[in-house]
Parts: C-alpha cells; sequence; structure tokens
C-alpha cells in the first residue's frame, strides 16, 4: 500500500460559500499516476467541511447553506459566542463533516454523474483554506 499526500488553498468570498474543488481534485489524482484506489479528501478546519453533492444547479449550494441557517440560528445564546462568536459556523461544519472519501478506478474519480466535491466556507471569508488530499493505492 502506498499513499501520496497533496494539499492546496482556497480563497473563500463569502460568510457562507460552497465551493466547487472537483477539477482541481482531480488534477491532482492525474499527476499521482495512481490508478486503483481511494481518495480521502479533508480539510484541517474547524469551521470548514467537505461534501459531496449535485453539480449541474448551482442553486443546491445555495439551498444547502439555506437550509443550515435554518438549522443552526446564528448568535442564538450558543456558548462559545462568548468566546469568538462563530459557534453556528463550528456546528454546520460539524454536521456536514470534514472529509469525504471516493474510490479510485482507472485513474479517476467514482463520482456519479451528478455529484461533484466542494468546500463548505462557514466563517469567511478566509484568505486560505486548506484541502488535503490523500491518495491510496
Ligand atoms: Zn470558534
Amino acid at each position: 500500500m502506498a499513499c501520496v499526500h497533496k494539499s492546496f488553498v482556497v480563497q473563500t468570498n463569502a460568510h457562507n460559500e460552497v465551493i466547487d474543488i472537483t477539477p482541481t481534485v482531480e488534477d491532482l489524482l492525474a499527476t499521482s499516476g495512481v490508478k486503483q484506489g481511494q481518495c480521502t479528501v479533508y480539510t484541517p478546519h474547524a469551521t470548514a467541511a467537505i461534501t459531496i453533492n449535485e453539480n449541474a444547479d448551482p442553486n443546491i449550494g445555495v439551498d444547502l447553506i439555506a437550509a443550515l441557517k435554518k438549522c443552526v440560528v446564528e448568535h442564538d445564546n450558543w456558548l462559545h459566542d462568548r468566546i469568538d462568536n462563530n459557534a453556528a459556523a463550528h456546528i454546520k461544519a460539524a454536521i456536514i463533516g470534514p472529509s469525504v472519501t471516493i474510490p479510485i478506478n482507472k485513474g479517476k474519480l467514482t463520482l456519479g454523474t451528478w455529484q461533484n466535491l466542494f468546500l463548505c466556507e462557514f466563517d469567511g471569508p478566509r484568505q486560505r483554506r486548506q484541502v488535503l488530499v490523500s491518495i491510496l493505492s
């Protein structure tokens, strides 16, 4: 078993934002030369997350943000707001989760036709959101 670790940085532009990172991850996979294995995409942040969802309609991302906003109300007497005023961002990141793992077949991510990879920003805008890509073969 071998593992290739790669990473890239995403600049976010809004307080809450869903950004398609599929092309960058596909490029990293292509340069790794790995044909069969698994690809884990992970973000090492407590107020950002990684998910897989529909790629065709950008409003899916808008709807995801709107749904999370309804579930996790900003500044709703969260205890953590007393420290740095971003408790809602932490809760949203915990709900979505920091990583996904995708099987690799014939050198490609086995994403479905309607699936892409997204970085979810919940406490932006930020200059540097790191994404780690671990390719296991
Ligand atoms: Zn915080």
